[in-house]
């Protein structure tokens, strides 16, 4: 049996094929993946997480390591558990920083744990024990400060401390617990990549005071294009940090503001 094509029907098997064409580029705009489009929207802000206080296995820190957010694990030296927390948040995938006990202005010398910064050692003093401590976290790529607010005010301490960052090629976070650091001229002049601290998130358990941090962490994220927010595992924050930064963490990346750890900020920033 012949069939004769005649020119109506190349109209109409031309509109099909039309049809099938923008049927397929429409599916690819509306049912592209999540993960897709998250990728291919333009960061209006970043966000860098900071959580201290790791190796002592204390309250929070299986439900930090299991956020599956990219944050950066600040792990005290020569604690209990300072190896095993260093381990799990490298093998979790988290960026490791040295968290090193330094001297505050008020409190007592105990608060310091073993090895702490005081402001009356020599500077060989301090350099062997920041060696020892990067000795004992391997991994860490830069370096905060536990308290410290009378030794971030040391230029000498500070020369010494970032004299040791500089040799290993490590950044410094500080934490800022004195208006008066000298951490970032220090830094400055030394040359080595200094970050300071913008919010902290927590130093209480209240769970809707931890959420408006975040938020206000995401603002100044907004405002100057990126933002460094400190939390804690243990006493001064624990699980409702956690959880406050899982609540959070969605609201914030709908914003365009994206999670990055200090080694992706540096090179952003091509510091
Ligand atoms: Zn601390």
């Amino acid at each position: 049996m012949w069939i004769i094509i005649t020119r109506k029907h190349l109209y109409n098997l031309a509109i099909i094929i039309l049809s099938i064409l923008i049927l397929l580029v429409l599916s690819q705009i509306f049912f592209e993946d999540e993960s897709s489009i998250v990728f291919n929207t333009t960061p209006k802000g970043y966000v860098v997480l900071i959580i201290d206080d790791f190796g002592n296995h204390s309250n929070g820190t299986k439900e930090m390591l299991d956020l599956g957010i990219p944050i950066t694990a600040a792990v005290m030296p020569f604690m209990p558990h300072s190896i095993t927390d260093a381990k799990a948040a490298q093998d979790a995938d988290l960026e490791v920083i040295l968290h090193l006990s330094m001297e505050p202005n008020q409190g007592k010398k105990e608060w310091l744990g073993p090895k702490g910064i005081t402001c009356d050692l020599d500077n060989n003093e301090v350099k062997c024990i920041l060696y020892d401590a990067l000795e004992e976290i391997k991994f860490a790529v830069g370096i905060n400060n536990h308290m410290g607010s009378k030794a971030t005010q040391d230029p000498r301490i500070m020369k010494s401390i970032l004299e040791v960052a500089k040799e290993k090629n490590l950044f410094f976070v500080d934490s800022k617990t004195s208006p008066k650091s000298v951490v970032w001229k220090t830094a400055e002049d030394l040359d080595v990549p200094c970050f300071t601290r913008d919010v902290f998130l927590d130093g209480t358990k209240d769970i809707n005071h931890i959420k408006k941090q975040l938020l206000s962490l995401g603002d100044i994220a907004l405002k100057k294009g990126y933002a460094i927010g400190i939390g804690h595992v243990g006493i001064e924050g624990g699980k409702p940090t956690a959880e406050a930064i899982k609540f959070v963490y969605p609201y914030l990346r709908d914003r365009g503001i994206h999670f990055i750890t200090i080694t992706e900020l540096m090179k952003i920033l091509d510091k």
